[in-house]
């Protein structure tokens, strides 16, 4: 059983000490909704080390992958490693089952370390709301408001 790309381990034929397994999987086996604001860029690097016991099969590891993603603050490019370092999946093995395939396992650790809200740097100012000044290069006249936004929505009720 050869499935170009996935993660998929003998079960037979494992090594009774265990076996350690390196790759990437394919591009685009990771599949996120529309919307998300990160893109793939390449596969889910892997380094796990599977091990049967008893009839469990245990896969334990490093996950990661890059992403192109935008930030959500200044909307500007940036790039994200997502690295899940204690990736922890277990199979049942019973006597007679072959195959296995890690890849799905692999992906959704990948999807759960993914922030829903990158950030370029921690202290990433933003746009301004009110003219979209991308705050970390300009300081933009319409801000701050004296007394805050609430005092600016006062102005502008009086007008
Ligand atoms: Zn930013
Ligand atoms: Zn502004």
């Amino acid at each position: 059983m050869e499935t170009p790309g996935h993660l998929i381990v003998d079960i037979a034929r494992l090594d009774p000490e265990g076996e350690s397994f390196a790759g990437e999987t394919t591009p685009g086996l990771l599949e996120l909704g529309e919307g998300s604001p990160c893109i793939p860029e390449g596969g889910v690097a892997y380094r796990i080390h599977v091990e049967r016991i008893g009839s469990e099969l245990l896969a334990r590891g490093q996950v990661s992958q890059r992403f192109a993603c935008k930030c959500s603050r200044c909307a500007e490019p940036l790039s994200l490693e997502v690295v899940e370092p204690s990736f922890f999946a277990n199979y049942p093995a019973e006597e007679g089952a072959e195959f296995v395939d890690l890849t799905p396992e692999l992906r959704e650790a990948i999807i759960l370390a993914l922030p829903g809200y990158p950030v370029c740097r921690e202290d990433c100012k933003g746009l301004c709301a009110r003219c979209g000044a991308n705050r970390n290069r300009e300081t933009c006249t319409c801000s701050p408001a004296p007394g805050g936004s609430w005092a600016a929505l006062d102005l502008l009720a009086k007008r």
